[in-house]
Formats: C-alpha cells, sequence, structure tokens
C-alpha cells in the first residue's frame, strides 16, 4: 500500500477508530430506499439540519462522486451496543464525525483535494443540540462546526450493511435495542478520496470556512 494511504488509516485511527480500511468505490452501493427510511417512519431530525435529507445532494450526486473517487476509506467505530440507545450515544456519534472530517481534510492536503467524508447520525442532534436551528439552513450564516460535522451516509442512500461486508466486516453486529448487555456493535463511516476538483466545499453542506481555515493551516498544504 501507498504510505500516503497508509497515512491516512493511521490517522482515521489515532482519531479514535476502532478500524480503518480502503475499498475500491464501486463496491459501494447506493439505493433510494435508504434515503426513504428518513422519512418513513420520519426521523425526528428529518429536514432539521444541512446534513440530512432533503438537504443533502442524495444518491444520484453520490453515484457521480463515486465514479470520480479514486479509493473509498472506511471506517468503523466498536462500541458497547446498549451505549447507542442511551445519551451517550451522541458522544460516540461526534467521534466518529470528527474522525471522517480528520480523515478528509488530510487527504485533502495530499493527493486528493476533491475528497468527501460521511458520517453517521444528524449533526443537529450531535453538534447544535442546543440551538434552536442549523444555522447553514438559516439566512444567518453557514455551518457553525465545518471541521467537525459531515452529512449522513443513510441521506444518500448508501448500503451500510454492503460497505461494512466490502470492508471485510460482515461479522460485524448492527445494533438494536434487546441485544445483550456485553454486546458490542458499530457505527460507520466513509471518506472518498477525489483528485478531481469541482468546486466542492466541506461540510455538512459545503463552507467557505473550511477552505479559510485551510489557507490558514500550512500543513494543510493547498
Ligand atoms: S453542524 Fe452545521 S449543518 Fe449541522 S446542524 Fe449544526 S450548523 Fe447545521
Amino acid at each position: 500500500m501507498k504510505k500516503h494511504l497508509q497515512a491516512l488509516i493511521e490517522t482515521a485511527c489515532a482519531a479514535g477508530v476502532s478500524d480503518a480500511r480502503l475499498i475500491s468505490p464501486q463496491r459501494l452501493v447506493v439505493q433510494e430506499k435508504f434515503v426513504e427510511y428518513c422519512l418513513t417512519p420520519k426521523c425526528r431530525n428529518y429536514g432539521l439540519s444541512a446534513g440530512c435529507p432533503p438537504h443533502v445532494a442524495g444518491p444520484q450526486q453520490f453515484r457521480r462522486w463515486r465514479e470520480e473517487a479514486v479509493h473509498a476509506l472506511v471506517v468503523r467505530l466498536d462500541v458497547p451496543a446498549k451505549l447507542l440507545f442511551t445519551p451517550k450515544r451522541i458522544d460516540v456519534f461526534r467521534k466518529l464525525h470528527r474522525s471522517v472530517a480528520t480523515v478528509e481534510l488530510q487527504a485533502a492536503g495530499m493527493a486528493y483535494p476533491c475528497s468527501r467524508g460521511f458520517a453517521g447520525g444528524s449533526c443537529k442532534d450531535i453538534f447544535c443540540r442546543d440551538n434552536k436551528e442549523c444555522l447553514q439552513l438559516s439566512s444567518q450564516g453557514v455551518c457553525r462546526n465545518p471541521l467537525e460535522a459531515r452529512p449522513s451516509l443513510s441521506g444518500f442512500g448508501v448500503d451500510v450493511g454492503k460497505m461494512m461486508a466490502a470492508a471485510g466486516w460482515s461479522d460485524a453486529i448492527p445494533a438494536v435495542e434487546t441485544t445483550m448487555e456485553e454486546s458490542v456493535s458499530w457505527v460507520a463511516g466513509l471518506v472518498l478520496l477525489s483528485r478531481k476538483k469541482d468546486g466542492y466545499l466541506r461540510g455538512p453542506a459545503g463552507s467557505e470556512e473550511v477552505l479559510s481555515f485551510r489557507r490558514r493551516a500550512p500543513c494543510l498544504k493547498i
């Protein structure tokens, strides 16, 4: 494996994920029905942030990004299953978002200037739960957390089960509320590593703040 790809995997693990693997982007399966699950039954966060449907670009755009991507870096964060049904799940998802964003920004400063990170859960719930509204969706400004929050995989119709299997984790158990106390489950994220420059701005819906941050951060080599 090339050194810079190994470095990205190490960055993901240093950021707190349990494992990270590279797969071919073509192995990512996208289906509209996963987006429909956000609406029926309606998720309580539906429509509340720029990182969730109907405000994300959705499956059609994801398929275009998948075509452009050179690699897909899949991350998995193992957690006690029961934790995902308690308020502490917010800490788990926050760590997932931050890990994905960290890898995306590092990749953007290397050979993949148009990399895109995707996480899980609603960034409104995870980062802005004490705020009345998503700042990006309001007329007041841009995302409050462009260096951390990333859009949800489900909003783009990504089949997370198949993504996990493609990464070699088909034995990983999805969390259900009835799981045993000691069961270990996971949450997953993805970074599409892409060289194509198409004006994409990072953050849940794209943000000038990220670009401005990267201009101030010489280590990111923009
Ligand atoms: S993290 Fe950004 S996109 Fe998400 S709810 Fe907050 S302001 Fe909106």
